[in-house]
């Protein structure tokens, strides 16, 4: 098959390409290995769809922590704003919730990929089941790529084969062989947004155990500083921690080593240590004569309990009315203060974004180009950035599709 543009990969990048390829009038092939495209887009934001953030081009960088300077000339000329037009323009009715992030208002993130695949088709793009295998090079430009079922030549060819993380979506790191083999520096992939593994048995003892309104400090012994705090939500499992608290705060975890980094949780992130300690007070003066581990009913959630009661050093046997002053500045400490130290993170496959892929330095932020081959570009997450939760890695898939599409003449 000959095209002008051949698309390696059906996500968000590779679909957002194809239609804006084919709307500046040439001929596109989306390559796309699983049954249908857009798998993975359809699982984002728990099956919602966050899709952008509705902030300016300063605020994705600030929330992009590995690649966001390079991003700027693609985010610049494709901002969350052209992002929620493009998509309006589609038929899809946009809303902003809690932390300028924007969904469809149908909460179905179908719809929004639903949206790309009937645009690309709409405007002529042929997608094609076959994985792409290996770019067919000479002389220092790209010509096409032999795939399973036969050879594709095109003018130009687009890498958008996502990263390692959900492999189920068809995102299996094919693009980090593609690069590879163009003689581009893959840097090391781990997993961004991803569940943490703690030591210790008491995550397995609380499993199951959800949280919505929480504190979570991390800090990094190593340099001494927090690294991260903020509020939310998180769930304790049979490794360790996950929930979007967590994953946000994966995001700021690196070269992990035993010691390096404490997980402090705030159960009562409400109530000051005074606060808390007359609540205390209170709430024993109604059960004076009930056993210390059978007194907390009404403060902490059930299975947090006998954790707790452990790390408090005080016998759980023990009358409520009994329990003396330092005992129960040593409990408002627990309930305050939960520390967890970090094992380590989750597998990339876990993860709800790749850190790590196609050297940055080796491509042009203008139009995602490889500086080693000419015709052959890199979009999305296969490139080396990644964002915080919020809205922000769609962001970046959309920005640098644009940046590719618009540089094809
Ligand atoms: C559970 C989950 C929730 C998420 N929620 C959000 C969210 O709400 N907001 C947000 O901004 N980000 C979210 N993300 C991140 C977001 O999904 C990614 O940033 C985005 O999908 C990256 O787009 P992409 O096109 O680069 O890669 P992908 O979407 O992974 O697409 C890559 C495509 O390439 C295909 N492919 C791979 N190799 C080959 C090959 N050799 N030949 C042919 N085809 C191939 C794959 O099958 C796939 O269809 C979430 C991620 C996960 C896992």
């Amino acid at each position: 098959m000959k095209t002008d543009i051949l698309i390696i990969g059906g996500g968000a990048a590779g679909m957002m390409c194809a239609v804006q390829s084919a709307w500046a009038g040439h001929e596109v092939i989306v390559l796309e290995h699983e049954k249908k495209p857009c798998q993975k887009l359809n699982i984002t934001g728990k099956g919602r769809c966050n899709v952008t953030n509705n902030c300016d081009v300063r605020t994705v960088i600030a929330n992009t922590p590995r690649g966001g300077k390079f991003l700027y000339s693609a985010l610049s000329r494709f901002t969350p704003e052209d992002t929620m037009a493009f998509f309006e323009s589609l038929g899809i009715e946009l809303k902003t919730e809690r932390g300028n992030r924007v969904f469809p208002v149908s909460d179905k993130a179908f719809d929004i990929s639903g949206a790309l695949i009937n645009a690309a088709k709409e405007a002529g793009v042929r997608i094609v089941r076959d994985e792409a295998r290996s770019l067919i090079i000479e002389g220092g430009a790209v010509r096409g790529v032999y795939g399973r079922e036969g050879e594709y030549l095109a003018q130009r060819v687009v890498v958008a084969c996502g990263g390692l993380s959900y492999p189920k979506t068809g995102s299996t790191g094919g693009g980090y062989k593609l690069a590879r083999q163009a003689g581009h520096t893959v840097t090391e992939c781990v997993g961004s947004l991803v569940p943490v593994e703690m030591y210790g048995s008491e995550c397995r003892e609380a499993m199951g155990l959800s949280l919505k309104n929480c504190g979570l400090t991390v800090r990094d012994n190593v340099s001494e500083k927090t690294v991260f705090s903020d509020m939310g939500e998180m769930l304790f499992t049979h490794f360790g921690m996950s929930g979007p608290l967590v994953l946000s705060a994966s995001a700021h975890l690196h070269d992990i080593e035993k010691g390096r980094y404490t997980f402090t949780i705030d159960f009562k992130p409400a109530l000051d240590e005074k606060k808390l300690g007359e609540r205390i007070l209170r709430d024993f003066s109604e059960i004076p004569n009930r056993d210390f581990d059978n007194s907390l009913g009404r403060l902490l959630p059930a299975s947090i309990i006998p954790v707790i009661v452990k790390r408090s050093g005080i016998s759980p046997a023990k009358k409520v009315n009994q329990i003396t002053r330092e005992e129960r500045l040593r409990l408002i400490a627990c309930i305050k203060g939960f520390t967890l130290e970090v094992r380590g993170l989750r597998p990339v496959e876990e993860a709800i974004i790749t850190r790590g892929g196609v050297a940055t330095d080796e491509l042009s932020p203008k139009t995602l180009e490889s500086k080693l081959v000419s015709g052959l570009h890199f979009i999305g997450e296969v490139i080396d950035a990644d964002a915080y939760t919020g809205g922000f890695n769609l962001q970046i898939a959309w920005a640098t599709a644009y940046a590719a599409a618009t540089s094809f003449t």
